[in-house]
């Protein structure tokens, strides 16, 4: 299919935002700003020293569900941007809209961009700011505007207001309100403020041009009464701004200089510029002032980034919750092992462009893989485990009981990490696809009358299989061939085409493994309109109850590490204790995906 996704490879991270900042720094166009210490309008700045950030730049989420990996990239591209290039970014809640914003969302917010590895504090300052504090300003502003004749407060019914818009083709038609004197405005702005009207019964317009080809510029709504609780301001308020008239202003408070945003506020730039610079120009707002730009949205794909979709896979029963390993939120992604450096590698790699592009998931993976290559212990883990018995073992070692001593390199590069010890015994778990009774052509595992390497061990001689009534195999059969112990003098005397993984009956710890693969069985979910619930992958998760070596008693939680052969696995951080091991398959060792 021509839409779906096929590159793997990180595109190559071509930024056209690094060319706008390098050129305004070289043409000094942000030197001469000031900066009061906190946000603030223009008399404020004005009082203050040189600004200590070269740009500034934002990250302003909506505190109304968790970040997903769409965020993550903003996050990567606004905090990388400040400080590559001697600015700040600043963290900002964008909470203007009363409804669905909770205090649990601002505290995961918090916690996902640290995670991330970003901070903003600078200078001695945190600059953390909410949009809600800056609402005696927007208010101000607003009568400021209605005096100047640039506003005025509309009593069309919603109807009415959206007949007179017009369309692409028809231009708008003014409202009979318009016409209204700015001391008329004011008065009638005064009493919507003071609670007089009714939710709906009026709104606050920019008066701009009702001719305009550009309708984000056909008399905006700038204010609606709306009596709800606001989680930072309680009832103070019944009018609240709209988005677009409050995130200029929140950015110009904040002496934002690069605005970045998605693709889809492209048409709101030309309001965004007359709202600033008509504050600007009545004396309330610094110049110069935030520039806004916009970038396509990153999409990752058998995933859904939009907080609306992954409410739905959680109150539906979809996932376990916001945090659930296969979900594409931040703190589903930790869960799931990814590291903080393969999401910043894969927002970095994936640059900022002018379309919105789609990665494909294996993007991600081979990024994690790139980052835990180098460090990860390495482990041995049997995930589907059938029971291996050495029927020589007395005989050679003069007891059942005895136990051969092993040991293996916590990381084949890094000699300084030390080594791994566990014990061959008479019986161990390997994995039940390791041997077959009647192997295809290129099998070079255990079968009868083949030799293998139990890796790190022994080499052992397959003489047959045990079997319950249907069937299955419940035990098979080996000699060990004596004095092939890996590390010493005998381990080449006998040539073997196979190795395999294994651990031992007597000292394995027995673990459950959560086998994640993707959420959905295709690269666009809801590519052509479709209901994304109908591509749900029904074996995203499979569990398993593994044994794993004993060292990994030990592990702790989040700590990551390679089993030998199966990929990348991550302790539970909820669930993981040392008398239950549970861990989580981050990615496999390569893409079982790829065509
Ligand atoms: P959603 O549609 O999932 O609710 P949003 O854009 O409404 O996302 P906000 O909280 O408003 O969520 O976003 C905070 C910032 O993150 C914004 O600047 C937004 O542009 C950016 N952002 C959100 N999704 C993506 C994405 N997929 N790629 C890049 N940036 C994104
Ligand atoms: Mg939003």
């Amino acid at each position: 299919m021509a839409s779906e996704p096929s590159s793997t490879a990180v595109p190559k991270p071509g930024n056209f935002l690094r060319g706008i900042i390098e050129r305004d720094l070289e043409a000094g166009s942000w030197a001469g700003r000031h900066f009061g210490g906190s946000p603030g309008d223009a008399a404020h700045h004005a009082a203050g020293g040189p600004d200590p950030a070269r740009i500034r730049t934002r990250f302003p989420p909506e505190p109304n569900g968790y970040l997903h990996i769409g965020h993550a990239k903003s996050i990567c591209l606004n905090f990388g941007l400040a400080q590559d290039y001697g600015g700040v970014c600043h963290l900002r809640f964008d909470d203007t809209n009363p409804e669905q914003e909770e205090q649990e969302y601002v505290d995961a917010i918090v916690e996902a961009v640290h995670w991330l590895g970003f901070d903003w504090n600078a200078h001695g300052t945190s600059h953390l700011y909410y949009a809600s504090h800056y609402f005696d300003f927007m208010y101000r502003a607003a009568e400021a505007l209605v005096q100047a004749g640039l506003a005025y407060v509309d009593e069309q019914t919603p109807e009415q207001m959206h007949a007179t818009r017009g369309d692409f083709h028809t231009p708008g038609t003014a409202s009979p309100f318009r016409s209204r004197t700015p001391a008329e405005n004011l008065a009638r702005l005064r009493e919507m403020r003071d609670g007089r009207l009714a939710d709906g019964a009026a709104v606050l317009r920019a008066r701009i041009d009702m001719a305009s080809p550009n309708i984000n510029l056909r008399d905006p709504t700038l204010y609606r009464i709306k009596r709800a609780t606001h989680h930072n301001t309680g009832d103070r308020w019944c009018i609240y701004p709209m988005y677009t008239y409050a995130h200029p202003i929140e950015d110009a408070l904040e002496n934002i200089t690069h605005s970045i945003c998605t693709l889809e506020f492209e048409d709101q730039r030309p309001f965004y510029d007359w709202l600033l610079e008509s504050l600007a120009d009545l004396g309330l707002l610094a110049r110069p002032l935030p520039r806004q730009y916009e970038f396509g949205r990153l999409n990752l794909s058998y995933v859904i980034t939009s907080k609306r979709r992954l409410r739905e896979l959680v109150t539906e029963g979809h996932v376990q919750g916001w945090d659930d390993p296969r979900m594409p939120t931040i703190f589903g992604l930790r869960r799931r092992g990814y590291t903080p450096a393969s999401i910043r590698a894969l927002a970095d790699g994936s640059g900022a462009s002018k379309t919105n592009i789609w990665l494909d998931y294996s993007v991600l993976d081979g990024c994690l893989r790139t980052d835990l290559e180098g460090h990860a212990p390495r482990a041995m883990a049997v995930l589907d485990p059938v029971r291996l018995e050495l029927t020589n073992w007395a005989e050679v070692y003069g007891s059942p009981a005895h136990v051969e001593p092993c040991h293996a390199p916590v990381h084949p590069q890094r000699p300084e990490l030390g080594q791994r010890r566990f014990g061959l015994s008479h019986e161990v778990w390997i994995e039940r696809d390791d041997f077959a009774e009647a192997p295809a052509k290129g099998f070079f595992r255990l079968f009868p009358g083949n030799k293998v390497r139990l890796k790190y061990g022994l080499v052992v001689e397959c003489t047959g299989c045990e079997k319950d009534a249907a069937g299955t195999v419940t035990r098979v059969l080996a000699r060990v061939v004596p004095d092939t112990r890996s590390g010493t003098p005998g381990a080449d005397a006998v040539k073997v085409k196979g190795t395999i993984t294994w651990v031992g009956v007597h000292d394995a710890v027995a673990a459950t493994v959560n086998l994640y693969d993707r959420l959905f069985t295709a690269a666009q979910p809801e590519a052509g309109g479709r209901d994304w619930r109908t591509v749900l992958n029904p074996d995203s998760l499979r569990v398993a109850t593994a044994w794993v070596e004993p060292a990994l008693a030990g592990a702790e939680r989040e700590q990551r590490f390679q089993f030998e052969r199966h990929g990348y696995f991550v302790a539970d951080r909820e669930a993981h204790a040392p008398e239950r091991p549970v861990f989580n398959r981050i990615t496999t060792l390569r893409d079982g995906w790829a065509a």
